[in-house]
């Protein structure tokens, strides 16, 4: 069974998360660290423009090094617009300011440009004493999207969850009164006609889910209600078969409708925990399904995985691993190549002969392994998959894998 690529790009969201969580850490000396988001369809000679205004503001700051180090930010951030004609598709983030590394006098300047994974919507541009990641860290969270159904057999109600933001799509009723109307019971010779209205309901619930979910890159689905309705709509088979693949679980609710929805995300807050923990169990799973039946298709450990680097189809690595590659670059094809220091070893031989065109390769910066590896798959177009080390089948691979293993064409 191949696996699927990551419908999330994992190892981009772990690039730009870890930069956030990094910055989240910086603190100004002073009131003068710059957070600039700019919308895709402003004008970047208007940013500057409102840039210069702001530095002109600043020349009224009293303290000294504030005062310089605001200004020399705003500098540096019009230095790097100058390389935009406008703003990427997604719009620009950009971070700058003198990050402190001891007493004082010891800032050194900063800054950080980056693409956002989504259209950026608000433009800010904010001088404080820390960065401003709200926007950005929102950003990351509604890349995961979920597609959520509440119903009995009464009603049911479509919705998305983007991050923290539900997206009530539709609610549709099927005529069968709900619990909190049923009088009674109803008569056994009813109770045939309806279970087959309910029958019928299913299936339009089937029907509106693909029409909302099916052209949508959701990460799962998660069925809410009150009864066993939501059980046996999920157990027949009423939605695309895509679809009912990414049943993540069922979670009782009390109600149906809007504020069903809003309980039923209370309480799955788990299971999308639990989401991104089953996909790295199963990405683990395949490359032992594929060590036990094909091992010559296999690659393990981070030195094997970097001689047989042109072949990865599908990268496993550990967000954990510590190991790091000096690249050396052939002067002739211009082809990298990695070797692995070992622990604390920094010095790798000056120049290496290159394994793709007979060349000389000159021993260039040391890089994380992870980020060399991935980035050269991720130039073939295969697949990158992280895994944290909250699951049994992710320490394995960080222990007994060494961090690094590869599926091969
Ligand atoms: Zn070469």
């Amino acid at each position: 069974m191949p696996v699927q690529a990551a419908e999330y790009d994992s190892y981009d969201e772990y690039r730009l998360r870890k930069l956030v969580s990094e910055l989240e850490d910086k603190e100004g000396r002073g009131t003068e660290l710059i957070s600039l988001y700019i919308p895709p369809k402003r004008a970047i000679s208007e940013v500057a423009r409102d840039l210069r205004e702001e530095a002109s503001t600043a020349s009224n700051i009293k303290s000294k090094s504030t005062r310089k180090n605001v200004t020399d930010a705003i500098e540096s951030i019009l230095q790097k617009l100058k390389l935009f004609r406008e703003p990427p598709e997604n719009g620009l983030v950009i971070f700058c300011g003198a990050i402190p590394h001891g007493g004082p006098g010891t800032e050194r300047m900063e800054i950080h440009v980056l693409e956002p994974p989504k259209p950026i919507n608000v433009y800010l541009y904010r001088c404080d004493a820390r960065f401003v990641l709200e926007p950005i860290k929102d950003l990351l969270s509604e890349k995961e999207v979920y597609g959520l159904i509440v119903m009995d057999r009464a009603e049911a109600t479509f919705a998305l969850l983007h991050g923290r933001n539900i997206e009530i799509l539709h609610n549709i009723t099927s005529g069968i009164p709900g619990k909190h109307h049923a009088g009674g019971q109803s008569a056994r010779r009813f109770q045939r006609i309806i279970e087959q209205v309910a029958h019928e309901f299913y299936v339009r619930i089937g029907e509106y889910a693909n029409k909302y979910f099916l052209d949508k890159q959701l990460k799962g689905i998660i069925i809410g209600g009150p009864g066993p309705n939501k059980n046996e709509f999920a157990e027949g088979n009423f939605m695309h078969y895509s679809l009912q693949e990414k049943i993540i679980g069922l979670v009782d609710t009390g109600y149906t409708s809007d504020e069903g929805v809003r309980e039923l995300i209370n309480r799955a807050e788990d299971l999308l925990q639990q989401s991104k923990l089953v996909h790295e169990k199963k990405v683990f799973n395949t490359l032992m399904e594929t060590m036990v039946k094909d091992p010559s298709h296999v690659a393990i450990g981070p030195r094997e995985v970097l001689e047989k680097i042109d072949k990865i189809k599908t990268l496993v690595v550990s967000e954990e691993s510590k190991d790091s590659v000096a690249v050396f670059t052939c002067k002739a094809c211009g082809k990298k190549s990695g070797e692995l220091l070992s622990e604390g070893n920094t010095v790798a031989a000056k120049t290496k002969k290159c394994p793709y065109c007979g060349g000389v390769m000159m021993n260039g910066p040391i890089e994380p392994l992870v980020s060399f590896l991935a980035d050269a798959v991720r130039e073939r177009k295969r697949t990158v998959e992280l895994l944290s080390t909250k699951t049994e089948e992710g320490e394995q691979l960080k222990n007994s894998f060494l961090g690094c293993a590869a599926m091969l064409d």
